[in-house]
């Protein structure tokens, strides 16, 4: 799969969809937002908490939001 960086400020929290995926920069870790269970990075950073549609993040400079590309996209 291959990726585009769309934020990285989250002003405006954390947004979640069926393209969207958080990627911890400690850990390098990539979990989708919409994991169909609770998913968090490897360093413990930040945790996708499904059943509370919730998303606690400890240090947000240390995430990045990523849009999945697919290969027949205009927007490279
Ligand atoms: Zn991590």
């Amino acid at each position: 799969m291959r990726f585009k960086v769309v934020n990285d400020d989250f002003a405006d929290g954390f947004p979640v969809g069926s393209d969207l995926y958080y990627e911890c920069l400690t850990c390098k870790t990539i979990v989708f937002t919409q994991t169909p269970v609770s998913g968090d990075c490897l360093c413990g950073n930040f945790e996708i908490d499904v059943g509370y549609a919730r998303i606690s993040v400890k240090d947000v400079t240390k995430i990045r939001l990523l849009r999945r590309v697919d290969s027949k996209s205009l927007f490279e």
